[in-house]
């Protein structure tokens, strides 16, 4: 494939090439016309006068069809030049062109930032409100920050591994997707909340050092900035301590910031930690914002936030809820780990239990969290029964777990960013549907392709539902 970008083409003076692009911008001067020819890569302007023989023709053109033209790269009359302009000191003559696809009038603007664009008019046409220089931009710094994520775990020893989306419920706290079974009618798979179970099994399997560009699916109430669906940098490390994975995470976001973001300012390293406790009783909250300067948009406070109760109280179910999950470590409120004492308050006093709990808050904003994990089947037991599952759910939804800690299990822990809420931090924005290419509203609708939607009577006979109204 031999193509020439458009910003290659400031060192191809007096070179015949082709080029490839929308016609972003028409100038007709009726015997000369100039456009804007763009690609992914830059702008350059192209020139035709009226003797070119396809010159009518190319009096057709709507901005954003798509070419391709061919001719000479010329160096521009000096004062001509545009600064503005990567190539603004050339343009192309063009000498032959061929109009691949015309254009209907687009439905908005594309020059500025979108902002003041109706938000649900810009996701229905996301298509096209992605040619928008800003989220091309997002698009290209998101791929950037995911495959150095990639290439720093991948030089510490770790593989990325993929883990089933058709699964069973794991419990992180929302409701689950379900997706009813063909093959067994009245039985459903769930969309996984994360792949908690699934990494702490390859654990047992061995791999010490796991890492996944995960893909979580939370059936939660609308609300502005969530997603149905979300990105987690999800990792599960084997023979470690607390203080090593939140080391070694501190470490990745510093050298990823570093690297990518060169000119942000990471207000304090190593990140302070507060205690769960001391994060209510000074800022009121959990995800306190650390930034010194609170209108600096180059400002990242990252903090951690540790020592977490390991349960807390749901007033409205009448029961104990887990603060993270229920595969988190419990210890005790001396912060020591003794089997038999912990057994004992799981019995009595499970709020005087404290876990191993860890979140990453950065200006404001959970950014994840982890754990280390319980891999004590008595006390992984003991737990899911102060969370109200009988002994039948227990086996029912568990019992692979149970039984995968009973052939030699290595001490382990993990943690989960959110790829969506970093980016959004890093890139200024507001929202997280503004670094997700397809995102969902606030309430769930994809309006471009118009899900969720209806399926057809023979898709529901076949899977043997019947809708109740
Ligand atoms: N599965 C957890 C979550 O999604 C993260 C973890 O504990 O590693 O929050």
């Amino acid at each position: 494939m031999q193509k020439i970008w458009i910003k290659e083409t400031k060192n191809l003076v007096n070179k015949y090439v082709n080029l490839f692009g929308f016609v972003t911008n028409i100038r007709d001067h009726g015997k000369i016309i100039f456009i804007d020819l763009k690609d992914r890569s830059g702008i350059i302007q192209c020139v035709i006068d009226q003797n070119n023989n396809k010159f009518s023709q190319f009096k057709l053109l709507k901005p954003f069809s798509v070419i391709k033209v061919s001719g000479l790269i010329k160096d521009r009359p000096a004062h001509l030049a545009n600064p503005h302009l990567e190539t603004g000191k050339i343009e192309l003559a063009i000498d032959n062109f061929d109009i691949l696809s015309l254009s209907e009038t687009l439905p908005f603007d594309l020059d500025g930032d979108g902002y003041d664009l109706d938000e649900a008019l810009r996701l229905k046409f996301r298509y096209l409100d992605l040619r928008r220089d800003r989220l091309q931009k997002n698009l290209r710094r998101r791929h950037e920050f995911l495959l150095f994520l990639r290439n720093f775990l991948d030089a510490y020893g770790f593989i990325e591994i993929e883990t089933p989306i058709l699964t069973k419920s794991t419990p992180e706290g929302a409701r689950d997707y379900v997706v009813p079974s063909r093959l067994y009618p009245g039985n459903f798979y769930a969309l996984p909340q994360s792949p908690q179970q699934y990494k702490q099994l390859l654990m047992v399997s061995g791999i010490e050092r796991y890492f996944q560009i995960a893909r979580c699916f939370r059936d939660e109430d609308p609300r502005m900035d969530r997603q149905p669906e979300f990105t987690q940098l999800d990792i599960e490390m084997s023979y470690v301590t607390k203080e090593d994975i939140l080391s070694f995470i501190e470490k990745m976001f510093v050298e990823a910031i570093t690297n990518l973001y060169p000119h942000k300012k990471i207000t304090k390293i190593p990140f302070p930690r507060l205690t769960y406790k001391e994060a209510i009783e000074i800022y009121g909250s959990d995800k306190p914002d650390l930034r010194i300067n609170n209108n600096d948009n180059d400002e990242l406070a990252f903090v951690f936030i540790v020592d977490f109760p390991m349960f807390e109280w749901d007033q409205k179910n009448n029961k104990w809820d887990a603060m993270h999950h229920p595969f988190t470590q419990p210890i005790l409120p001396n912060g020591e780990y003794n089997k038999e004492e912990i057994l004992k308050l799981l019995d009595k006093n499970p709020e005087l239990l404290f876990s191993e709990q860890y979140d990453l808050v950065l200006n404001g904003f959970e950014i994840g969290g982890g754990s280390i994990r319980t891999t004590d089947k008595d006390i992984l037991l003991k737990v899911f029964e102060v969370l109200g599952y009988n002994k039948d759910d227990i086996a029912d939804k568990f019992k692979h777990l149970l039984e995968a800690f009973s052939f030699g299990v290595p001490p382990h822990g993990g943690i989960a960013p959110g790829i969506d809420r970093i980016l959004m931090i890093l890139e200024n924005e507001k929202s997280i549907r503004e670094v997700i290419a397809f995102p969902k509203t606030g309430e769930g609708r994809d309006y471009m392709m118009d899900a969720p939607s209806e399926i057809s009577k023979e898709q529901l006979a076949e899977l043997k539902i019947r809708i109740i109204n």
